[in-house]
């Protein structure tokens, strides 16, 4: 799912930088580096900088254009150090990485990061269809590109840690036919033991039933109990 979001760097002109946002990104998870029509090349700086996140460097992607970076992505969301420059939908970074996350699940989707001295132009901001802007300090709004890709990164790992809890908390129970044949079985394990009296059964199913119903099992629990009287039936079986 995370190698379906690709981090597009427009223009970058400082390699310090581009090292810079191959570590932000390899610590959130992320690992997919675009250069659109960089003014500069990886070098040794940009070595240093990334530290263990080489990896990102030698595997990154040079295109031509952000068009190019971003042709076969179905989400693009584009930054601004400003709040407003065109009148487009604006998320925040909260906003702009659960959007990510949800759509990487399909697909590849694209966060595109401007140049350090101009940022995006108008045209390759009017290519995204949504715009994030981090509500940085009004009198000083403009981060330092890496740091910028690291508070976005940092939001999509958060929302896609998320999606994962939501998917392994999926609990499943049985149908109700299982919990028939369940009750049938157990009925009929405890005759076999003697502890139901065929001809005077009294309330214990009904009481059984009760208390399994309240217990809510779920399937792996289901199996359990049935292998259990499975077991208690072969060793009564055994005995006669
Ligand atoms: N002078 C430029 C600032 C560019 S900062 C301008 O006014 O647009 C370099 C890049 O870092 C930006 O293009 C954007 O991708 C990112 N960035 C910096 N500050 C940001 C902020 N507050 N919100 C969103 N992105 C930001």
């Amino acid at each position: 799912m995370l190698s379906n979001i690709r981090v597009v760097l427009v223009g970058t002109s400082h390699p310090g930088n581009i090292g810079s946002v191959a570590r932000a990104m390899k610590t959130m998870g992320l690992s997919n580096l675009y250069l659109a029509e960089p003014r500069c090349e990886p070098d040794g700086q940009s070595v240093a900088l990334a530290a263990g996140a080489c990896d990102i460097l030698k595997n990154l992607t040079r295109v031509e254009s952000l068009h190019e970076a971003i042709k076969d992505c179905a989400l693009v969301i584009g930054t601004s150090a400003r709040s407003r420059t065109l009148d487009w939908p604006l998320l925040d970074p909260r906003q702009a990485g659960g959007k990510l996350a949800a759509e990487a699940v399909s697909g590849p989707v694209a966060i595109v990061f401007g140049r350090e001295n101009h940022g995006l132009y108008n045209e390759e901001l009017q290519a995204c269809n949504y715009h994030v802007f981090i509500p940085a300090n009004p009198e000083y709004m403009s981060l330092n590109l890496a740091q910028a890709v690291q508070i976005i990164c940092y939001e999509t790992r958060i929302a896609h840690l998320a999606l994962e809890n939501q998917a392994a908390e999926v609990t499943e129970y049985p149908l109700m036919e299982e919990n028939e044949r369940f009750f049938e079985h157990l009925e009929r394990t405890l005759t076999g033991t003697g502890f139901i009296i065929k001809n005077h059964p009294g309330q214990v199913m009904t009481k059984l039933r009760r208390l399994f119903t309240r217990a809510r099992i779920e399937n792996h629990e289901m199996n359990i109990l049935r292998g259990i009287l499975t077991s208690i039936e072969k060793a009564v079986g055994s005995k006669k």
